[in-house]
């Protein structure tokens, strides 16, 4: 057996149909489909500020596309969102998608204090430690909200900052305990595999020390990326003793062994 999910993908650089044929022709047997917040009409007025990274979409534009690609592709294709975690617009963030049949919500951290730290800004050792910390302690509360399913990329921040801490195992290993004790999962990124696979397996590690739920996405934005570092995941996820991924159905969390 070897991974049969990717539960994290977007459609709005291509279509969900394609993405599903991807996943399909790669021999995936489940996709999870989880297009971004900001990507919908209906909550791109809470957060203009982010990036557009394709076409826009309505809820139900989207909801039935994903539908529709299961049933184009035959592949079992889930209902996902990637959603943003910002304090202070969670409230409103959550009612603009509360009314929708999810089988799983991504929370993501994309932005410390209003700045999108993926964009990166030569920050020096001081400022990029303390954003760091920030960060650490932004996914800990989106663990602890009970809005998702799981936490996505959560050493993400690695992506321009390199000042990563000197307790980054420990703050790894409470961000993991914190989970467990939530029953969410935290995930195994495909583009922070690609980036710095070391970062990765040290959160991995933490995920075994703690029995922490994992979940699998490539963050595929096209479809030649669905499942792009599954084959260096898996080798990770054996090394450190991984042998069960979480999916969901209907935010009802399931596993699987590979
Ligand atoms: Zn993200
Ligand atoms: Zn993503």
């Amino acid at each position: 057996m070897t991974l049969i999910s990717d539960f994290h993908s977007h459609v709005s650089r291509s279509s969900a149909e394609q993405m599903a044929h991807s996943a399909r022709e790669k021999g995936l047997q489940i996709l999870g489909l989880s297009e971004h917040d900001f990507q919908m009409n209906e909550a791109r007025p809470l957060l203009p500020h982010m990036p557009l990274e394709g076409q826009m979409l309505s809820f139900a534009e989207y909801i039935e596309a994903v539908h529709a690609a299961g049933r184009a592709a035959d592949i079992d294709v889930r209902l996902g969102l990637e959603v943003d975690f910002v304090p202070a617009k969670n409230d409103q963030i959550q009612a603009s998608i509360a009314d929708y049949p999810w089988d799983f919500l991504i929370g993501s951290v994309h932005e410390i204090d209003g700045k999108l730290f993926e964009l990166g800004n030569g920050q020096a050792r001081e400022e990029g430690e303390l954003l760091w910390q920030r960060y650490f302690r932004l996914l800990h509360e989106a663990v602890k909200s009970g809005y998702f399913s799981l936490v996505s990329h959560p050493v993400r921040m690695r992506a321009k900052n390199p000042y990563v801490p000197a307790n980054i195992d420990d703050e790894l290993e409470q961000l993991a305990a914190e989970a467990t004790r939530q029953d969410i999962a935290l995930e195994i990124n495909g583009s922070d595999m690609l980036g710095y696979p070391d970062l990765v397996r040290r959160l991995a590690k933490a995920c075994v020390l703690h029995r922490t739920p994992i979940s699998i996405g490539s963050d595929a934005h096209r479809p030649y990326q669905v499942a792009k570092a599954h084959q260096q995941s898996e080798e990770l996820l054996r090394e450190v003793g991984i042998k069960k991924v979480r999916i969901w159905k209907q935010r009802v969390p399931e596993e699987y062994e590979f």
